[in-house]
């Protein structure tokens, strides 16, 4: 169940600016305000390029907000944070790693011995269905199997918040349909403690088959439109007239 806040992203603006011969700045994100409450996945969704990416990235404390503020469990986020993971679009694996290499890696700040790291990464590369493939380096996995690796590596310090940037954008549909729905009911499940999810998305359909909360962003400089709650139970099936309903108030937010 929905409970108290765990992210609030208060009024939260954002330029890039250049400075020299070529001096610009350029407005990103304008005022945005959503708070993330214990038990809940949120997507964020808008048009490409309307700075989803760059807040997602100013929530997990990577880049600074030009003003405004992200407060996680009541202190604000000055830099990376300890206890919110990360999960890339393109994966972000080291190729000259193998992949049981790359989950120890969520625990390089964790004072645990490798023996202890082996076991945490070794268990969730068998819970995303990886066994057999510890030892083996990235580029001997295909895109889903690679994002597999990414979650575990993200997962790996069990995370309160997992923030994830476009995780299925990169995968072909039939295994991008599979690894979100193998991972919703893995953080629905009991195995896997987060306190809240937040994606980055620009796919209508994605965000209310995961979501209990779409966070709906304006063309750049991205303003919220509005926030749509999602009460469909799970799983949730994608030709049931609330879903379509659903998909259909999000659009017309979107392109309003
Ligand atoms: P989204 O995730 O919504 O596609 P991003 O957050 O990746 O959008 O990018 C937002 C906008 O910021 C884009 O229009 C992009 O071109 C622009 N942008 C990204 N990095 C820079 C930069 N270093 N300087 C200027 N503009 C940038």
């Amino acid at each position: 169940m929905a409970g108290d806040n765990i992210i609030v992203v208060d009024d939260v603006s954002f330029a890039y600016t250049n400075v020299g011969e070529l001096a610009y700045e350029s407005m990103i994100i304008s005022g945005v305000s959503f708070d993330v409450r214990r038990g809940e996945f949120v997507s964020l969704i808008g048009p490409s390029g309307c700075g989803k990416s760059t807040l997602l990235r100013i929530i997990a404390g990577l880049i600074r907000p030009r003003s405004g503020r992200v407060v996680y469990n009541g202190s604000v986020v000055n830099g990376p944070t300890r206890g919110i993971s990360f999960v890339f679009q393109d994966f972000a694996l080291l190729p000259w790693l193998t992949n049981i290499e790359n989950v120890k890696l969520g625990l390089s700040f964790s004072s645990i011995d490798d023996n202890a790291k082996y076991e945490i990464a070794n268990g969730l590369l068998e819970k995303l269905g990886l066994s057999g493939f510890e030892d083996a380096y990235p580029n001997s996995l295909s895109g889903g199997m690679k994002q597999r690796v990414g979650i575990a590596r993200a997962l790996a310090s069990k995370p309160d918040v997992l923030l994830m940037d476009e995780p299925f954008s990169a995968l072909d549909e039939l295994t991008a349909n599979l690894l979100r729905s193998d991972i919703s009911a893995m953080l629905r499940g009991k195995d896997i403690q987060v306190s809240c999810v937040l994606m980055v998305t620009h796919n209508v359909d994605e965000a209310v088959e995961l979501s209990d909360k779409i966070a709906v962003l304006s063309n750049r400089p991205s303003r919220l439109k509005g926030i749509i709650d999602v009460a469909l139970p799970y799983p949730r099936n994608k030709r049931h007239k609330d879903f379509i309903d659903l998909t259909d108030r999000v659009y017309g937010l979107l392109t309003q």
